[in-house]
């Protein structure tokens, strides 16, 4: 019994690696085909609205990157605590991941309670850094 036990836990090891870099490969491959397909800068002298749909295409894309990386980092990660053991295990409490949530979410590192306490966290942030964009771009836009 103990014998089956360990060998479905190899099973579900292997499953979850192979998903796992499967997941990542992909990210990867999407990443660069973002990043190349990225406006570069062209030095050309555009009117104002050519530059503005520019930028908006660009912000899109970069947050498309930015949460590309933000979901390889997660997996680079899971795949690590896969290595050492840790795997299912909450990053924050070592409380264990209800199996549903693996499940749904297989490179999940916090259980519900943390993933919310830090979402908070996370939000409250980026509302200042995004207030800052602003302002900061309210600063660019020339005085005619
Ligand atoms: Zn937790």
């Amino acid at each position: 019994m103990r014998k089956n036990q360990s060998r479905l836990k190899d099973e579900r090891y292997i499953l979850l690696k192979s998903m796992l870099e499967e997941r990542r490969s992909d990210i990867t491959e999407k990443l660069r085909s973002l990043r190349e397909s990225l406006p570069t800068e062209s030095g050309e002298v555009r009117d104002a609205e050519e530059q503005s749909v520019d930028d908006f295409v660009q912000d899109v894309d970069l947050t498309l990157m930015q949460m590309k990386a933000e979901t390889l980092r997660k997996i680079d990660e899971a795949l690590q605590r896969l290595e050492n053991g840790t795997y299912g295990l909450c990053t924050e409490c070592r409380k264990e991941l209800p199996a549903a949530r693996l499940r749904a979410l297989p490179f999940a590192a916090l259980c519900r309670d943390c993933q919310a306490f830090q979402e908070e966290r996370e939000t409250e942030s980026r509302d200042t850094h995004d207030l800052e964009n602003r302002l900061g771009r309210l600063a660019a836009i020339p005085a005619r």
